[in-house]
């Protein structure tokens, strides 16, 4: 069975673009991208609950 992304909006917590990101609905993730308006890292904090994700993020130095 592939899994399928889901696709997801997040705020760029820099400059407050929004970025497209694909999270993996399998299992729950914390990793860093970077935002591609701005390039610094992003905190992305994904937590799967019913096969939907609920996005936390935040500044890398900053931690949650
Ligand atoms: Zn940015």
């Amino acid at each position: 069975m592939s899994i399928s992304l889901l696709e997801e909006s997040i705020t760029c917590p820099y400059c407050w673009e929004i970025v497209e990101i694909l999270v993996d609905p399998s299992a729950s993730q914390t990793y860093t991208e970077d935002c591609y308006v701005c390039c610094r890292p992003i905190l992305i904090d994904a937590t799967i609950s019913e096969g939907k994700a609920v996005i936390q993020v935040t500044q890398e130095d900053l931690g949650f």
